[in-house]
């Protein structure tokens, strides 16, 4: 039997792109936006900016008025994680759609994550995703977005045949993802993201079904807030003797893994979830672990910068990755209260902090990777 979330969301035959691409005139879609130009120079555009992603905007024809009809297509991105910026019609069949940047960092452009609804039966179009700050990335692999629709509400890949990722000459030879879509159900609201959305309230309502399991080997407690007050969990688990032993004094060894540092690496929560699934679990290898470690694990890092649907920065356009080394309490409590747990298990002599694992994924890297530190003492 099929699922109907199994059911290919139909796809348009992909359709020429017009030589001669006639815009409207600014006015009459673009008026919303603050985003500034996505043929300025992509890795260095000063002139994006702004925090709110589009709000149920219905792109009309140039020189429409009144009620918008059936395939004058509404854009949403409202929505937590939602990213979109902005969308301008090219022509019947054609849109260029802007990434909203990062909250206080036009410079990253990559997670998008949208819906579009209003479509007619049948209607074709390319969408054009013309701002991406990264040129380098898996698209040129031929990695794809996802879609879905109220109808079939599992995310599916985008065939490959319908997207193209090339140097678009009508966007001033800047690489864009032209993505092809037919709409077959006038009542499906099309769900378009980056990569597997993993909200910050996906991530809390985890983390109280284990609490409500009630293990006698978990804990969950609350790390630090983010600036704008959301929690950041840290989670406990150990075998219950292990927790008396560092009460006592005598020696445990503690891996610590973090995720979403940067809130565009969504499929990182997928994995730090499968982690925590096992360690909690009767697996013989769980228990083992339970028994020989103390897992303290930190599945969202970043939870302003998930909430709002950024790719790299936290709520002050700061990529916290790169703040480890001159962090503060004020613009950086995520960090401050990990670097301040990390010192007080270093100077612990009954710890011994084995392993910090911090978990990312990458836009232009395929497979799975680590990096290590080294150090001079080869055991280590
Ligand atoms: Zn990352």
């Amino acid at each position: 039997m099929r699922l109907s979330g199994e059911q290919p969301i139909t796809m348009a035959t992909p359709i020429k792109q017009s030589t001669s691409r006639t815009r409207p005139p600014s006015t009459e879609t673009s008026s919303v936006t603050t985003m500034g130009d996505a043929d300025s120079d992509s890795e260095n555009s000063e002139s994006e900016g702004g925090m709110g992603s589009l709000n149920r905007l219905v792109v009309r024809p140039p020189g429409h008025s009144g009620k918008a009809k059936r395939g004058h297509l509404c854009f949403d991105a409202s929505f937590e994680t939602g990213n979109l910026g902005r969308v301008d019609l090219v022509n019947e069949f054609e849109y260029d759609v802007y990434i909203r940047p990062d909250t206080c960092n036009p410079r990253v452009r990559m997670w998008f994550n949208f819906t579009i609804d209003n479509t007619r039966v049948d209607q074709r179009v390319i969408l054009n995703i013309v701002n991406l700050s990264k040129a380098k990335n898996l698209f040129e692999l031929g990695m794809t977005p996802l879609i879905r629709s109220t109808s079939r509400p599992k995310w599916q890949r985008i065939p490959r045949k319908y997207m193209y990722y090339f140097r678009s000459p009508q966007h001033n030879g800047h690489h864009i993802l032209s993505l092809c879509q037919g709409f077959d159900k006038e009542e499906d609201v099309y769900h378009f993201a980056l990569s597997f959305p993993y909200s910050y309230s996906k991530c809390q309502a985890y983390l109280q079904l284990l609490e409500q399991r009630q293990y006698p080997f978990f804990r969950r407690e609350v790390l630090a807030h983010s600036i704008q007050k959301r929690k950041v969990d840290i989670v406990t688990i150990t075998s219950p003797s292990n927790l008396q032993l560092i009460e006592s004094g005598k020696k445990q060894h503690i891996v610590m893994i973090m995720a979403r540092i940067h809130p565009g690496d969504a499929p990182t929560s997928f994995v730090c979830q499968g982690m925590l699934d096992l360690l909690v679990s009767n697996h013989p290898v769980a228990v083992c672990l339970r028994d020989m470690l103390v897992f303290k694990v930190i599945p969202m890092m970043n939870p302003d910068g998930v909430f709002l649907g950024n790719h790299r920065s936290n709520l002050l356009g700061q990529d916290l990755n790169r703040n480890w080394h001159d962090c503060n309490e004020w613009a950086h409590p995520t960090l401050h209260a990990f670097q301040q747990l990390v010192n007080e298990y270093s100077n612990n002599k009954s710890i011994s902090l084995d392993f910090i694992v911090d978990l990312h994924s990458n836009t232009s890297l395929p497979g799975v990777f680590v990096y290590g530190n080294t150090y001079d003492d080869v055991y280590r």
